[in-house]
């Protein structure tokens, strides 16, 4: 016995409903325009690009943790010839952060690239480091701001990780 699918009618009666999530990017012209101290981490990311180890992409990627207590730390792309084991800016600095500082609250964090000219580019954080910085900021419950170089001379700031991954998976996808 065989049923027949009216596809067409299905879909006419289909209860979907449509989530529109926003997020709200602040955008500056330049590096001058952002407060003083988002300056100063945005900076000291410019300054990590110098000491990534970058040898087989030659795209070298700074970032840079500012901590409550003013510390701060820098992180910047480590490369593998065996390419996997290799690890991103952000999470170098945050992973070290989180081994050094376990207990000090994370306030913002500054990401820029650069490949072989004085020229910043951007570097919105990939997937796995959105994901590595969402742990810490739900384990400090408190948000952490993004300050990511933008096109040209334009800096983005975001003022939450949660923001750079809607439909997170977090602790709570594991609690019982
Ligand atoms: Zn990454």
């Amino acid at each position: 016995m065989s049923q027949k699918v009216n596809k067409t009618s299905d879909l006419n009666n289909s209860p979907k409903k449509n989530l529109k999530i926003t997020i709200s990017i602040e955008v500056y012209n330049n590096a001058s325009e952002l407060s003083a101290p988002d300056q100063q981490l945005l900076q000291e990311a410019k300054e990590a690009t110098h000491s990534a180890y970058a040898p087989y992409s030659q795209f070298f990627v700074g970032s840079a943790i500012l901590l409550e207590d003013e510390t701060v730390v820098r992180g910047n792309n480590q490369e593998n010839a065996a390419y996997p084991s290799g690890i991103c800016a952000e999470r170098t600095a945050i992973y070290y952060t989180g081994a050094q500082y376990p207990n000090t609250a994370i306030k913002a964090i500054a990401v820029v690239a650069r490949r072989d000219t004085s020229e910043y580019l951007p570097a919105a954080p990939c997937g796995a480091c959105r994901q590595a910085m969402l742990e810490y900021e739900e384990k400090q419950a408190t948000p952490i701001k993004l300050i990511l170089q933008g096109e040209g001379e334009k800096v983005y700031v975001l003022n939450s990780v949660s923001d750079l991954l809607p439909l997170k998976f977090g602790k709570d996808n594991l609690e019982q």
